[in-house]
């Protein structure tokens, strides 16, 4: 009777769902809705008005800057204060974020029901700020599908950026590019897809990589996170690619590519029951 303990209580171990996952972490924009929703469109002509017209660079330049600045650094904005320009943070979110058209996004009762049928922990962890979360989670509907937000203020609280280092600055060499090494100025803003940010939202929502699921739209991003142990999945495109462990065109098809998460409450239900069926047989006999 001892060994049918043992083995039922082996079973339930290696079935526990939890063993393997214990947190699902989430990017917000165009990742819990699409990029077809154009949001991100209105977002980027916000931030290329924002750069016109309050930091007064050269309008022809601006959307080949914006491009790259965002691709260097993850956000427009914090490639700008790397390049070192000033301005307050706040003002550039209400400018950037404020004036967007919610109502481009729907709520999503399908998205809720999935993230509400799995008992893990579920943390938002976006570059944005915290009110252009607020306001996304809750035109979507999904204000009390999350236990956890890590956002631009929990990473960035006002009165800690220091200015930018100017002995960090950047480092162009040769005139000849394909000898130049670039060396990119270091931006005082801690986002993704730098490991300094995903270390802290670690710590902050108190997070084993190793036990966890990162979606996100971004490859970048998605790169950066496979380096620090968790496992990915790249939302909004399904091909794979170097870093990405799981690719899904949109996040409603979660269920379709990852039914071991759902499998594995059912069995974790299963495991449970099954230890206690074992332990009565021991008190019948
Ligand atoms: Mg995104």
């Amino acid at each position: 009777m001892e060994k049918l303990i043992t083995y039922a209580k082996m079973e339930y171990q290696q079935q526990d769902p939890q063993s393997k996952y214990e947190c699902l972490l989430f990017d917000v924009d165009d990742t819990l809705y699409p990029l077809s929703s154009g949001l991100s469109t209105q977002c980027t002509k916000n931030i290329r008005e924002y750069m016109v017209n309050k930091l007064n660079i050269e309008e022809t330049k601006v959307p080949e800057m914006c491009a790259q600045l965002y691709q260097d650094y993850g956000t427009t904005m914090a490639g700008l204060r790397a390049l070192g320009y000033e301005f307050d943070h706040d003002d550039y979110h209400s400018f950037a974020h404020g004036r967007l058209p919610y109502e481009y996004l729907k709520p999503d009762p399908v998205l809720k029901t999935l993230l509400h049928s799995l008992p893990i922990k579920k943390v938002i962890f976006s570059n944005a700020n915290e009110a252009h979360v607020a306001e996304v989670l809750h035109r979507l509907g999904l204000e009390d599908c999350f236990d956890d937000v890590i956002c631009f203020e929990t990473l960035n609280p006002k009165n800690e950026i220091p200015n930018p280092d100017s002995s960090k600055s950047a480092v162009t060499g040769d005139d000849d590019v394909s000898k130049r090494a670039v060396v990119l100025p270091e931006s005082p803003v801690i986002c993704k897809p730098f490991e300094n940010a995903f270390e802290q939202a670690f710590k902050i929502a108190k997070i084993d990589p190793h036990k966890t699921l990162f979606f996100d739209d971004s490859i970048r991003n998605i790169q950066t996170a496979k380096l620090t142990g968790l496992t990915t999945v790249l939302v909004g495109s399904s091909q794979k690619k170097k870093g990405v462990d799981y690719a899904l065109e949109s996040i409603h098809n979660i269920r379709e590519a990852l039914p071991e998460l759902w499998e594995s409450v059912k069995k974790s239900k299963g495991g449970r029951y099954s230890r206690k069926v074992a332990i009565e047989t021991h008190v019948e006999a």
